[in-house]
């Protein structure tokens, strides 16, 4: 997983963080990630709204 110290933009939905970063090969990426405890979603989008759209639909596994 990326370090979280180098996500810019950072918003909250619900449990899911949505972050910006760039890949290293100077491509941003864009991020959600699932805080909730024993929830291991996570997924990289190309597209902001793509994240975005991932984090505020997500559901966690009970
Ligand atoms: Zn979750």
């Amino acid at each position: 997983m990326p370090r979280p110290n180098r996500f810019t933009n950072v918003v909250r939905f619900g449990p899911v963080q949505v972050g910006t970063h760039y890949d290293g090969r100077g491509r941003t990426k864009h991020t959600a990630v699932c805080t909730a405890p024993r929830c291991n979603f996570s997924g990289d989008y190309d597209e902001r709204p793509a994240a975005e759209l991932a984090a505020r639909t997500h559901r966690c596994n009970p």
